[in-house]
């Protein structure tokens, strides 16, 4: 299930050449510097540095803070700054944010990547809460989180619990599914490469833009993670150990379903055609600007960059289907896929140059 739906990083030389036409026509007609003064004015800068340490803890100065931004409607652009970086990170969050939206990577890496490979220490437990219920659950839940943030669409918020040591990615994933199965949040953003939207940032989602903004936050409070978590009823964790445990990477070589256009298969199982933009309404959420993006090459699959749900042919039909990609769900799945695109598979093993080693 792991992906990461980030596009080759183009050269983002000068910011303002990234922005669309109508980005630069509503862009402040300021320079960078003098923004970023007029933000210090309003506090978004003091906010976003006391996130960072909410979310850096005592992490090593040579660590990494990965800053995600989409990039048109297409893409996201990823940028890394060291941990002693972090005037400079600030003042390109408050750049780019002027003009979309910005996401920040909740652990630490350990070098410029983006996946699982980078992370090897935790310093804080979040939960992602969609709808007021589960904001006010986060917020009661004992002990209280150190810092919430409104992420600017309805009442949802993140409520993070920072830690007075690091943990380990797989705990930490562990820790974050037990405390969003206890409060009612969002069980699909318990992983350790999550990002998320910083302080004094705004939510472009909506038209006007929506501010990410400060709830509460108690600087310098850190738990220990049994005080977070001891409480909270244990959970099925079979999610998270598939995402540490090794895989070999099956390819079409030996399986035509991994062959198949994702135009294809989201059009079949989602029911929507990709516009010109190659976009669909993603269908786990209410999604007024179409948010799951297809790409064209079946290797790159699917991802919604909303709930960042993503992947292959396979974990979007288990999502849709209900199936788990394990076991016997697998089997299962796998053999109702084969039935609902053997025209398709057909063609996929017809196709030259593919010489399939094994199966069916
Ligand atoms: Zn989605």
């Amino acid at each position: 299930m792991e992906f990461v739906p980030l596009d080759p990083i183009p050269q983002l030389a000068h910011s303002s050449e990234a922005m669309s036409p109508i980005a630069k026509k509503f862009a402040p007609s300021i320079s960078s510097a003098a923004w970023v003064v007029m933000a210090a004015a309003n506090e978004p800068a003091s906010e976003l540095l006391g996130y960072l340490d909410v979310l850096m803890g005592a992490a090593a100065s040579e660590s990494f803070i990965e800053m995600r931004s989409r990039l048109r409607e297409t893409g996201m652009v990823a940028q890394f700054y060291s941990r002693a970086e972090t005037d400079r990170l600030a003042r390109a969050v408050a750049e780019r944010a002027r003009v979309t939206d910005v996401y920040i990577g909740c652990a630490p890496r350990s070098c410029r990547r983006g996946d699982k490979r980078a992370i090897r220490e935790v310093w804080t437990l979040w939960v992602e809460c969609d709808g007021a219920e589960s904001a006010a659950a986060a917020q009661s839940l004992r002990p209280h989180p150190a810092l919430v943030i409104a992420s600017g669409s309805d009442s949802n918020v993140h409520a993070y619990w920072p830690l007075r040591g690091p943990i380990g990615p797989r705990e930490a994933e562990i820790a974050n599914l037990r405390l969003a199965t206890a409060v009612g949040a969002d069980l699909a953003c318990f992983d350790a490469t999550r990002i998320l939207r910083p302080p004094g940032t705004w939510n472009h989602k909506h038209a006007p833009p929506r501010p990410v903004r400060v709830v509460s936050h108690s600087p310098g409070l850190r738990f220990a993670v049994d005080d977070v978590i001891s409480q909270l009823r244990h959970v099925d964790i079979s999610q998270v150990e598939q995402r540490w445990r090794p895989r070999a990477r099956r390819n079409e070589r030996d399986d035509p379903l991994l062959g198949i256009s994702p135009t294809v298969y989201v059009r079949e199982l989602v029911g929507a055609r990709p516009g010109r933009d190659r976009k669909v309404p993603c269908p786990f959420h209410h999604d007024e600007r179409p948010s799951l993006h297809v790409y064209a090459a079946p290797e790159r699959g699917w991802s919604c960059f909303s709930c960042r749900r993503g992947g292959s042919i396979y974990d979007l039909a288990a999502e849709l289907w209900g199936f788990r990609t394990r076991g016997r769900e697998f089997v299962e799945l796998r053999r109702r896929l084969l039935e609902a695109f053997a025209i398709e598979v057909a063609r996929v093993e017809r196709r030259p140059g593919l010489e399939r080693s094994v199966r069916p």
